[in-house]
């Protein structure tokens, strides 16, 4: 599957806020968004767009997008599938990115962002109730539990969870100790802490 290769800064320097996409950096004054919080580009820091209701909602879609790591198509199948769901679209579209497998990872702290969650998940650390599961798309549902494969137990990576405090979204359960994770229920918009404001997508999508 295709994703997103580029410098991930620029994204958050384009959107004029932190989307976290670098784990750590993020938290520190090494983030470019606290460095040089203007637009990238030789125009960046003298572009003066006036803000139509399109760019208002185009600028939500993308940022939505970037936040989960997905490029334009795995985006809009999303929303298609959002929309045709009962209740509100919207609502479904976020539900649908959050209980997404590598989301559902960097949610339960074994990853320090999205994009490293994809690759731990890619690499085959994990399984999902018992069987293993590599494809960070796949759609996690209530019950299901997460754990760090066995043999991938003794990494550096997950040995240096085992003594973390992790806290986590109430509709994820974590015990650090057996490194695994239940989804106790799904997610509720209130759970979802994104900042995204997803009537603008809707509205986008629904021209
Ligand atoms: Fe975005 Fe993180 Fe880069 Fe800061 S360090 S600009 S939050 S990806």
């Amino acid at each position: 599957m295709a994703r997103y290769i580029d410098p991930s800064c620029r994204l958050c320097r384009r959107e004029g806020q932190k989307l976290f996409l670098k784990g750590e950096r993020c938290y520190s004054t090494k983030c470019a968004v606290e460095k040089r919080n203007y637009a990238p580009g030789q125009h960046g820091q003298s572009r003066r767009v006036k803000v139509t209701e399109y760019g208002l909602q185009l600028r939500e879609k993308q940022k939505a997008k970037r936040f989960y790591g997905l490029l334009e198509t795995q985006f809009r199948n999303y929303f298609d599938k959002a929309a045709k769901k009962k209740g509100l679209t919207g609502e479904n579209l976020l539900v649908f990115l959050e209980t997404r497998f590598d989301n559902v990872v960097f949610r339960m702290g074994f990853a320090s962002s999205r994009k490293e969650a994809r690759q731990l998940v890619t690499h085959n650390h994990f399984t999902v109730n018992g069987k293993k599961q590599n494809i960070p798309s796949f759609q996690l549902k209530e019950g299901d539990v997460v754990k760090v494969k066995e043999k991938s137990t003794t990494s550096p990576k997950f040995r240096e969870i085992r003594d973390m405090s992790i806290s986590t979204p109430s509709w994820i359960t974590v015990d650090t100790d057996k490194l695994e994770g239940k989804v106790v229920a799904m997610p509720r918009r209130e759970e979802i802490d994104t900042p995204i404001a997803e009537h603008l997508i809707v509205e986008l999508y629904s021209k």
